[in-house]
């Protein structure tokens, strides 16, 4: 398939979202930025539509797609809206939050993979939002990688993944936030947080207190229980095996470089993951090591975490090890992705 490629420098060109729109009205599938990740996107309400998403990402269909809005009624799509939920939505969107509803018939199977609830989002980027205009419905759409890989951030690693997979792909630079939408879900009671995102848990609880989060249930993912030792599932994950070493500040960057140094005598080439305060103690010769930005600016880590897991991945290193990162704000987000990028493989220090 010839995917068509454009990627907008410094200002929106409407000529191309309209031509973006026809071939999602079309039933076709598009790669288009949003704020979080970038998105492969296509009509919602077509069934044959969706089914090309996950043909192009080779995405299990069992795992429903986010659909997303550009106008805030959401009474064609939805059942019912709890009070809560649109207090959310008057709050955050439009922005990195995602809210599971109980679904209307005009939802097909596909989309919400047999569930008889959807996901439902308004993005902000804007590009994001003139392409849903434009195509007049609903535009479904999981991240723009293929099954696995951690998701691109920008117009460079859509084009790595989908290239000749999809029918066009637009960029506008990097996604802001970073990581994936934060989801509550509405069709239970009380409201779960099922994700955590840039949108933490302590923002969610000053318009509805009653959400509950349990961490452990973001890894009850039977995918995620190994089937053999050494065979875990992983997810948002580089090629190169990954191992996070997490506790007292010394004690982390000292078995970092035991560890460093072991594999280094077993020929393997080793990258190292960290904060850049830590940039003196890991630059070293045989250590190719990548900062995600300053330990003290959480939102930078977060918008540079998965093009840091895919430099890894250029760079052709053996093992992966990563310093962990404080679980306070958008922490909880950043290290939920990581844990499952090294397949809850975690060294305490
Ligand atoms: P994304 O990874 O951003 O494409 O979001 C897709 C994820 O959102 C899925 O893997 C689910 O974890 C979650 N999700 C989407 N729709 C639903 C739903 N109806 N019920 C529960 N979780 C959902
Ligand atoms: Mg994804």
């Amino acid at each position: 398939m010839e995917t068509i490629k454009v990627n907008f420098e410094n200002r929106i060109d409407m000529e191309w979202i309209e031509q973006g729109a026809e071939i999602i009205k079309r039933g076709g599938v598009v790669a288009f930025p949003t704020e979080t990740v970038y998105g492969l996107g296509a009509d919602a309400l077509n069934q044959d539509a969706v089914k090309k998403i996950f043909e192009a990402k080779g995405r299990p269909q069992d795992n429903p797609l986010i659909i997303h809005v550009a106008d805030a009624d959401l009474s064609a799509f939805a059942q019912e809206i709890p009070g809560k939920a649109q207090e959310l939505m008057d709050k955050f969107w439009p922005g990195p939050l995602t809210l599971i509803l109980k679904k209307t018939d005009l939802i097909p199977m596909e989309t919400s993979a047999g569930l008889d609830t959807v996901g439902i989002r308004m993005p902000s980027n804007e590009t994001a939002m003139l392409l849903i205009r434009a195509s007049g419905c609903p535009i479904a759409a999981p991240s723009a990688n293929i099954s696995g890989k951690p998701s691109p951030t920008n117009f460079r690693r859509c084009v790595e993944d989908l290239d000749g997979r999809v029918d066009m792909i637009i960029g506008d630079g990097s996604s802001i936030v970073g990581l994936e939408s934060t989801i509550v879900d509405y069709s239970v009671h009380p409201p779960r947080l099922l994700r955590p995102g840039y949108i933490t848990y302590d923002d969610l609880l000053t318009v509805d207190h009653e959400i509950v989060y349990d961490e452990a249930m973001t890894r009850a993912d039977e995918k995620e229980i190994p089937k053999a030792p050494g065979m875990k599932y992983r997810h948002y994950a580089p090629k190169a095996p990954l191992t996070i070493i997490t506790g007292n500040e010394g004690k982390v960057e000292k078995r970092i470089l035991a560890l460093a140094e072991n594999y280094q005598n077993q020929g393997k080439v080793v990258g190292v993951l960290a904060p850049k305060e830590r940039e003196k103690m890991y630059n070293k010769e045989n250590i190719r090591f990548i900062s995600l930005g300053s330990e003290k600016n959480s939102s930078e880590i977060a918008r540079n975490l998965f093009e840091g897991l895919r430099t890894f991945d250029d760079l052709n290193v053996d093992v992966i090890l990563a310093e962990g990162f404080s679980e306070k704000g958008v922490g909880v987000a950043i290290m939920n992705r990581l844990k499952k990028a090294s397949g809850f493989n975690i060294i305490e220090v």
